[in-house]
């Protein structure tokens, strides 16, 4: 059997051969696994010279250049929503400083801690368990907190 070699393939590929012979060829390709691995390379060498003549020369340069801004762009989007979250933290802040929510805690919390201080301590006294008591002691120093905050 009568191989081709690259070079028939790539006139082959570049339709430069006569009818007769295209049609010889197309039976041999058919037939033999190795024409069909230069018939391939072949078409890939012609694909690349291809490319290189269908690309503009800066392509990769181009490419790399999208790359790295596609890169910056979800760098700042992130860096803005990280802005957008301390805005958000900041405005609630403020609010809650202008509704005096902060100057309520700070006068309110220690007399509340102070009393919660005071119900376990009257725990501590009723060690003996006298349920009653308890609970009497429970209810007096919740009624206390109560009118506290009613104030
Ligand atoms: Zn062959």
């Amino acid at each position: 059997m009568k191989h081709y070699d690259a070079r028939a393939w790539v006139l082959y590929r570049k339709n430069r051969i006569d009818e007769d012979q295209r049609r010889k060829m197309e039976d041999h390709l058919a037939a033999c696994d190795s024409c069909l691995q230069s018939y391939l390379a072949a078409g890939a060498e012609q694909d690349a010279r291809l490319a290189e003549l269908l690309l503009p020369p800066d392509f990769s340069t181009a490419v790399k250049e999208m790359i790295s801004a596609r890169k910056q762009q979800t760098y700042k989007k992130h860096r803005s929503r990280s802005l957008v979250n301390y805005a958000v933290a900041a405005a609630i802040t403020l609010v809650l400083m202008s509704s005096g929510m902060f100057d309520l805690c700070a006068r309110k919390l220690p007399g509340i801690l102070a009393e919660t201080g005071q119900i376990s301590r009257a725990i501590e006294k009723t060690t003996h368990w006298d349920a009653g008591r308890l609970l009497e002691n429970a209810r007096t120093q919740f009624e206390k907190l109560r009118e506290s905050k009613e104030e």
